[in-house]
C-alpha cells in the first residue's frame, strides 16, 4: 500500500465553495461545531442553512445566529452542499425519503462517517457528489481546538465525483472546518468504515472482556473491588497511559513506568501467542464487517433502538454488561463512594 496523502491548508482552495448554498441537516455535536467553524472561515451567515426538526437544536441553532428551516425538501432544492450530520441510523429514512426526491443536480453531499455510502443505505443520483469529510474528535473539540487555532484529525475522501471537482470541495470543506490545520488523510468510506466498525465489534469488545477476566481472576484471588476498580480504572492510569501513547509512541510511553513494570510488560507481550486472536479479527472483519453482515442485523433492530425499556434492544444489553461480575462489583463501590462523600 504506498502511503496515504495528507492534506494541509495550502492544498485547499476555499473560494470553491464561496456563493453556494451551505446545507447542515442536524445541528447536533458534529453540526453545531461544523457549521460555528465554517462560518468563522469567511462563509456568509446567508449562505449557511441548518435544516432541523423544531426543538431544542433548532433554538440552538437560532440562538448562535443561523437560519434555520424544518422544511427539508425545501432545503434539498437549494443545497450546493449538503451536511448530512445526523445519527447514521436514521440517515437513510431522511434523506432518501425527504431529501432525495427534491435535490438539486451537482449537489455535494458530505459524510462524517463511512457507514451509509459504503454499506450503500443511500439512494445516491449520480448527478450527486459524495465526499466523506471524518473528524476523529468529538464535536465539542471540533469547535474548541478550532477556536484555539489548532487543527483535528480528519479523514477526507471523494467518492462520487459527478462535477468534475468534487475533490476540490472535500478539501475546501476540511480547510472551513478547520481540519487541514493538523492534516487531512486522505481516505475512503471502507477504509473509514472497516477501522471504526472493527474497532467497536473487535478491539474493545475484548477489551471489555480482558478487563472482565482480569477483575475475576484477581477478586478469586482475594482481591477487595474497592481496589481492584481503582487498580484498574478508577485512577485513570489507562486513559493517562493511552494519553501518553497518542502524544510520545505507543511503546515509548513504556519508559515513564518502573522497570520492573517495563521489564513485565514487554516480556510478558512477546510471550504471549497472538495467532488465535489474529483468526479472531480476521474473522469479525471479514465475515461481519466487510461483508455486511452486521449492518443487516444492525437495520433490523434499528427502529426498536426509538422504544422504551425493555423492549429497546440497547437497554437488554446493557442490563446483561450491568449484571456482569464486574458491572455489579463497580455499582457497590461507587455507591458506598457517594454515601460517604
Ligand atoms: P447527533 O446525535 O449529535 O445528532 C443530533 C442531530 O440529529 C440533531 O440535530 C437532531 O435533531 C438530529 N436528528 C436526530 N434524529 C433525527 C431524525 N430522526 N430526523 C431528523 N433529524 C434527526 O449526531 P453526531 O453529530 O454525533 O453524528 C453525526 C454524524 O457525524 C454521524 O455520521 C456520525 O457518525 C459522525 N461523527 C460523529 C462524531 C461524534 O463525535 N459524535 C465523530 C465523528 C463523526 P432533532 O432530534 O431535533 O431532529
Amino acid at each position: 500500500m504506498p502511503a496515504a496523502k495528507i492534506y494541509y491548508d495550502a492544498d485547499a482552495n476555499v473560494s470553491c465553495i464561496k456563493g453556494k448554498k451551505i446545507v447542515f441537516l442536524g445541528f447536533g455535536n458534529q453540526g453545531a461545531a461544523q457549521a460555528q467553524n465554517i462560518r468563522d472561515s469567511g462563509i456568509p451567515n446567508e449562505d449557511i442553512l441548518i435544516a432541523n426538526r423544531e426543538d431544542a437544536y433548532a433554538e440552538d441553532a437560532r440562538q448562535r445566529g443561523f437560519t434555520v428551516t424544518d422544511d427539508f425538501e425545501s432545503a434539498a432544492k437549494v443545497a450546493d452542499v449538503l451536511f448530512l450530520l445526523i445519527p447514521d441510523q436514521v440517515q437513510p429514512r431522511v434523506f432518501n425519503e425527504r431529501f432525495v426526491p427534491t435535490l438539486k443536480e451537482g449537489c455535494t453531499i458530505v459524510v462524517a462517517s463511512g457507514y451509509n455510502v459504503f454499506y450503500k443505505l443511500l439512494n445516491i443520483h449520480p448527478t450527486s457528489n459524495v465526499v466523506m469529510v471524518a473528524p476523529r474528535m468529538i464535536g465539542s473539540s471540533v469547535r474548541s481546538l478550532y477556536e484555539k487555532g489548532k487543527g483535528f484529525p480528519c479523514f477526507v475522501s471523494c467518492e462520487q465525483d459527478a462535477t468534475g471537482n468534487a475533490l476540490e470541495i472535500a478539501l475546501a470543506i476540511s480547510y472551513a472546518i478547520g481540519a487541514t490545520k493538523a492534516g487531512a488523510i486522505e481516505s475512503s468510506v471502507r477504509e473509514e468504515t472497516a477501522m471504526d466498525l472493527f474497532a467497536e465489534q473487535a478491539l474493545w469488545p475484548n477489551i471489555i472482556v480482558l478487563f472482565q477476566q482480569a477483575f475475576s481472576v484477581l477478586k478469586d484471588a482475594g482481591c477487595s473491588d474497592e481496589a481492584l476498580c481503582y487498580e484498574m480504572w478508577m485512577s485513570k492510569e489507562p486513559a493517562e497511559i493511552f494519553e501518553r501513547a497518542a502524544e510520545e509512541g505507543f511503546i515509548s510511553q513504556l519508559k515513564h513506568h518502573s522497570t520492573v513494570s517495563q521489564y513485565g510488560q514487554l516480556s510478558g507481550s512477546l510471550r504471549l501467542d497472538g495467532s488465535a486472536l489474529r483468526k479472531h479479527f480476521e474473522d469479525i472483519l471479514h465475515n461481519q464487517v466487510l461483508n455486511g453482515k452486521f449492518c443487516k442485523e444492525f437495520s433490523k433492530i434499528e427502529e426498536d433502538l426509538e422504544k422504551k425499556g425493555d423492549e429497546n434492544p440497547l437497554e437488554q444489553l446493557y442490563k446483561k454488561a450491568e449484571a456482569s461480575e464486574l458491572g455489579q462489583a463497580e455499582a457497590r463501590v461507587r455507591s458506598r463512594l457517594q454515601s460517604s462523600s
